[in-house]
């Protein structure tokens, strides 16, 4: 039999998630020591009660935490990201500055393993290879691509990059650059995160997402989020997901973004940036003391951003930029 309010619900998509890999197979994936050593990993440790999880290796472990998560969600699907190493420009790759790696196949295999993950792969626009990675990836399913601008030491302006731009938006590959200050993580540079670098991209045509929506941090001596809203003012073809701005560190982030104009909230998507958990405490008054979805960190994030006025395709605006829409 079967269920006539599966078949008429608008999906609920969340944009943009994280697996991690502690390095049992670096070939895989891999935090470096110092990543590992870090107070923000032992804290993740710590909030996520990741020891519970059934699993053999704390990587197994992280990977059953997600999927049991994504299962039990309202979610219907989550782009799970890769994240490629650092390269030298002259296209080799350097694995003593990476400091956090997901590889392609990790996520492409597991997206076989749940109908729910969409596959996120990673390319570092610097490697040898990237073109023919990227048209791998294509192959094997992959529809969004993303770029850590300040992890993997990517200035979205180079013109070397151009070639790679250009095939992207031949193959209809979305490609997500990280913006906004990073924190979890060691950077090669926080400049390149500024969304006002982003030019080059866009003039390509093809859709570009913007993460985080330039959003900094109180403490960070810059503010990106300004030029974000330029951005999206100019392009068309720019767009915006909020993962992690239900932090504490991001407070009035979303506030900010729901007073935007009807133009630029049609263009937001939801993302959670999963398995960094949201702040419950400045949401209080609009999601209650104990909301049902407190149990499920994908849910509760969905749940606070959804108080917001953040656009009709909210939730799910990003599989039509996917092909996946009907
Ligand atoms: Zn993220």
């Amino acid at each position: 039999m079967t269920n006539p309010t599966a078949q008429t619900r608008t999906p609920l998509v969340d944009a943009h998630t994280h697996i991690f890999l502690w390095g049992e197979n670096p070939r895989e994936g891999y935090l470096s020591e110092r990543t590992r050593r870090s107070w923000l990993t032992r804290l993740i440790i710590r909030l996520t009660g990741i020891d519970r999880e059934q699993g053999e290796t704390l990587s197994e472990k992280m990977r059953h935490r997600l999927l049991r998560h994504l299962e039990a969600s309202r979610i219907d699907y989550a782009v799970v990201l890769a994240q490629d190493a650092v390269y030298r420009h002259d296209g080799s790759r350097d694995d003593a500055s990476t400091h956090f790696y997901v590889s392609n196949d990790y996520v492409l295999d597991l997206a076989k393993r749940s109908a729910k993950v969409l596959p996120g792969c990673s390319i570092n626009p610097w490697r040898k290879d990237a073109l023919s990675e990227l048209e791998r990836c294509h192959a094997a399913g992959a529809r969004l691509i993303k770029l850590h601008t300040a992890i993997q030491g990517v200035d979205p302006e180079r013109k070397e990059f151009d070639p790679f731009y250009a095939r992207a938006r031949e193959l209809d590959m979305v490609l997500m650059f990280h913006t906004g200050y990073e924190h979890s993580c060691t950077v090669v540079s926080q400049r390149y995160t500024d969304p006002g670098q982003l030019a080059r991209p866009l003039g390509h045509g093809g859709v570009i997402i913007a993460a985080h929506c330039g959003t900094c941090a109180l403490f960070d001596p810059e503010d990106y989020y300004p030029a974000f809203v330029r951005m999206m003012q100019r392009h068309d073809n720019l767009y915006g997901d909020t993962a992690i701005m239900a932090s504490l560190i991001r407070w009035g982030s979303l506030k900010r973004l729901s007073l935007e104009d009807a133009d630029i909230r049609s263009r937001i998507l939801h993302g959670s940036d999963y398995p960094f958990p949201p702040a419950r405490l400045p949401y209080l008054l609009r999601t209650g003391l104990f909301p049902p979805e407190r149990r499920n960190p994908l849910d509760m994030d969905l749940r606070i951003k959804q108080s917001f006025e953040l656009g009709e395709g909210y939730g799910d605006r990003v599989l039509e930029l996917l092909g996946l829409g009907t």
